[in-house]
């Protein structure tokens, strides 16, 4: 997963992307990159691993002038993690230069790379989006947007993209809308972000989705829009709603706050644990799922874990001492909270199900007499090929074992998940037009073909 930005017309450009990136950390951090487009139309750019505040300094983005700028934070799903595949990607080409930043993942990219090998190409980076670039470089020469137009025609899965050509700033957005992308209004100029809380802390205001298939451009002669692909049957990613994006950002026109405790109140009225003692999160992702189950079932909601804010996301054990320890060094249990108590503990979702295993193991040694969890969304049965790092189906807890051996497995007194009709109904915008893939089973598109070289096998995390 991965988080776009662009501005266009801001003396500022560079900074501004970096303020931008800063409050779309959360759907990447292993890099991150800014581009940016001077008034002589070059293009310099920077990425580096890591974080937005670890690796770009003040120096360097004083490096990068220009009205123009587009910033990615990457989460690799297509493609290893590599400073090589660090995004935006920045290529020169007969036109000038191109700079290029996705979130989502093609599922056809495997079979036009091989095209655009077998005719000569030769490619820098093993992500799937640098197959667009080479398509843009190929495409006749015209209006940018009619450019991108071509070069996207026939690039199937979920793409958000910001592009910059020569002097003008491009938007794109797949035709079945599984990923999320806004435009705003700063100054006299054009903000692009995959969610609102990016337009928020740059201190633009939202002026509308861009649409499913629509590409926009940006350029001294103000903004242009068109529909560059029809709009297909939608596909929205029910999963930016559950977990991936921001509680203080709308997302397909919604509010992710509202989304998450509708979902909590969903799964209280699904699940109920008559006779518990208190509810508690599993922080930070499951906080307003947490609070809306509190909300409708009338238990207090209580602070029973704490997360350490400082570990990265991808923690690395310095000794083979065990999951267990991986866990506690993110979070610690409340004793004081739990001792003695029968808790209802809430979380969005279930992967792998080792975090989750270890938090119980957590909890119970923290003096809680019996252990009910309650998660709002459907077990995860299958992979997701549109852009989320989920693993493997051998990986997947709920693809191989009945919510009965879960319980079991993770060690609580009972185990429930809120049910798809559940989820989809309380989602706003619901209940159609969302992908469920990964929960359903319900694939929109063919599996990409070379799924494992598509996707980084196996990373270990600690979910948060
Ligand atoms: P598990 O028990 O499966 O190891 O971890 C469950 C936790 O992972 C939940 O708290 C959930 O919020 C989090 N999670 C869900 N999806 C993802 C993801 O794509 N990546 C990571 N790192 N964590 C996730
Ligand atoms: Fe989202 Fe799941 Fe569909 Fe992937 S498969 S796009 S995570 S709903
Ligand atoms: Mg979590």
């Amino acid at each position: 997963m991965c988080g776009i930005f662009g501005v266009f017309g801001n003396e500022q450009a560079a900074a501004v992307t970096h303020l931008g990136l800063y409050s779309l950390q959360h759907r990447g951090q292993e890099s991150a990159g800014i581009v940016s487009v001077d008034s002589d139309a070059v293009a310099r750019g920077t990425r580096k691993m890591g974080l937005v505040g670890e690796g770009l300094s003040a120096r360097e983005l004083e490096a990068l002038p220009g009205r123009i700028a587009i910033g990615h934070t990457r989460y690799s799903t297509a493609g290893s993690s590599t400073i090589e595949n660090a995004q935006p990607v920045l290529a020169r080409f007969k036109g000038g230069h191109i700079a290029l930043a996705h979130n989502g993942n093609l599922t056809n990219a495997v079979e036009i790379r091989s095209k655009l090998e077998d005719s000569g190409s030769i490619f820098a980076s093993t992500m799937d989006s640098e197959v667009i670039v080479h398509r843009l470089a190929r495409a006749d020469e015209g209006l940018p947007e009619h450019m991108l137009a071509q070069a996207l025609n026939g690039v199937d899965g979920a793409y958000c993209l910001v592009v910059a050509i020569g002097e003008t700033l491009l938007a794109a957005r797949d035709p079945r809308g599984w990923r999320p992308l806004v435009v705003g209004r700063l100054g006299d100029g054009y903000v692009f972000a995959s969610e609102t809380c990016a337009l928020d802390i740059v201190g633009a205001t939202l002026l509308r989705e861009v649409q499913p298939g629509e590409i926009i451009a940006v350029d001294g002669d103000g903004l242009r829009s068109f529909q560059a692909q029809p709009v297909r049957q939608l596909y929205r990613c029910v999963f930016e709603h559950v977990y991936f994006a921001r509680p203080d950002s709308y997302v397909f026109g919604g509010s992710v706050d509202r989304a998450r405790r509708a979902l909590g109140h969903r799964l209280a009225e699904e699940a109920p644990a008559p006779g518990a003692d208190l509810v508690f999160a599993v922080p930070d992702s499951s906080n307003a799922a947490a609070l809306g189950f509190a909300e409708r079932s009338g238990l207090p909601l209580e602070l029973a874990l704490i997360r350490n804010h400082y570990v990265g996301r991808t923690f690395i054990q310095p000794t083979q001492a065990g999951r267990d320890a991986k866990v506690k060094v993110k979070f610690n249990p409340v004793r004081e909270v739990l001792a003695g108590k029968s808790v209802v503990m809430v979380d969005d979702s279930i992967v792998r199900g080792t975090t989750t295993k270890g938090l119980v193991a957590l909890v119970r040694g923290a003096g809680a007499r019996e252990v009910h969890m309650r998660v709002s969304s459907p077990p995860i049965i299958g992979p997701c090929y549109y852009g989320i790092d989920t693993p493997n189906r051998e990986e997947l807890i709920a693809a191989n074992h009945t919510v009965e051996e879960i319980a079991r497995l993770i060690g609580v007194d009972s185990l429930a998940y809120l049910s798809l009709d559940g989820m989809l109904g309380a989602v706003p915008g619901g209940p159609d037009g969302f992908c469920h893939a990964c929960f359903s089973g319900n694939y929109p598109t063919p599996a990409p073909t070379l799924p494992v070289q598509l996707r980084h096998a196996t990373k270990e995390t600690v979910g948060v």
